[in-house]
């Protein structure tokens, strides 16, 4: 068998699949948004990177974005405020271009130290970050995106939205909300704009400290893959979801942890398949 010359990512980078398209990451001054910022730098799209509060950081992803040869703006906006994120998108345009490409990541992560101390101020901050700071950019990309005709969303959400997370209630329910927000959106918004969402499970980043040393060796214990996810992990799937190379997926989850969460197969899929209809 003749074997392949390239991989499939050297083969989106070769052909520079985002050349001329304009994407906007939100939170992108470090951890994943930072690595998704440069994946698309690397395959030719001009990138705005949002950031909330950590200037310095931001200049640096602007500064690697810029040196893949592509345009880059940093921009500053609390993603789950409205007249910010309308200022976000109006920015992007305005020295970038027409949003092509959304990654909707900022988000924040609270694991309270009593289970039950459910904390409604904390709660709102989760849910405003979490959800608002999801659905806020999507509103303000979507009419232009039906204008032109075209558009790709991804969106990060966590495994902590698809399981059960007795210590991590709110985060979860407002990751779980990402989920449903994409899935509802993927058919309203077809057939030129498609919409996914990644779930990650836990990656090494600042919001991993959240964790101690002994819940992470738990967790690789529990992972198939036998390691935590890396920022790269993530990025990789978020460009293939953005790339043509998944033009026939929309709606759908990318569960990436290394095998920890295994969902169980639908009633739906046995059922179809007892009768003999799919
Ligand atoms: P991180 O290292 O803590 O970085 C968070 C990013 O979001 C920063 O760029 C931060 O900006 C930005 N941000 C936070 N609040 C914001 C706001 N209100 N407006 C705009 N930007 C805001 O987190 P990460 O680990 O990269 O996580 C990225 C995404 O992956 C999050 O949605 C998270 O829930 C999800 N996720 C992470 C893990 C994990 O284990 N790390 C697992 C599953 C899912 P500043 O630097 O300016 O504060």
């Amino acid at each position: 068998m003749k074997s392949c010359k390239f991989t499939f990512w050297e083969v989106l980078i070769n052909k520079k699949e985002f050349k001329g398209k304009v994407a906007l990451v939100t939170g992108a001054s470090r951890g994943i948004g930072k690595v998704i910022a440069l994946e698309l730098a690397k395959c030719g799209a001009s990138v705005a990177i949002n950031y909330n509060s950590n200037l310095r950081l931001a200049k640096d992803t602007l500064k690697r974005v810029r040196s893949f040869g592509v345009n880059g703006e940093i921009i500053k906006a609390n993603v789950s405020k409205e007249k910010e994120v309308k200022y976000l998108i109006r920015k992007t345009e305005k020295k970038l271009g027409p949003i092509d490409l959304l990654i909707t990541n900022a988000g924040i992560l609270h694991v309270p130290k009593d289970v039950l101390d459910l904390d409604y101020t904390i709660w709102k901050k989760i849910m405003s970050t979490n959800v608002d700071g999801t659905f806020l950019p999507i509103k303000e990309v979507i009419p232009g995106m039906i204008k032109r005709k075209f558009g790709r969303i991804v969106c990060i959400s966590s495994i902590a939205g698809l399981g059960k997370r007795p210590n991590m209630i709110a985060y979860g329910t407002s990751k779980a909300s990402v989920i449903a927000l994409a899935r509802n959106l993927a058919e309203a918004v077809a057939p030129y704009i498609r919409i996914n969402t990644v779930a990650p499970g836990l990656i090494e980043t600042d919001m991993a400290k959240a964790f101690s040393k002994e819940t992470k060796k738990n967790i690789i214990k529990n992972t198939p893959l036998k390691r935590l996810g890396t920022s790269e992990d993530i990025a990789n799937s978020v460009i293939y979801l953005l790339s043509e190379q998944s033009s026939f997926i929309t709606g759908q989850t990318l569960i990436v942890d290394g095998g920890k969460v295994v969902l169980p197969v639908s009633y739906t899929h046995l059922r179809a398949h007892e009768t003999g209809r799919n």
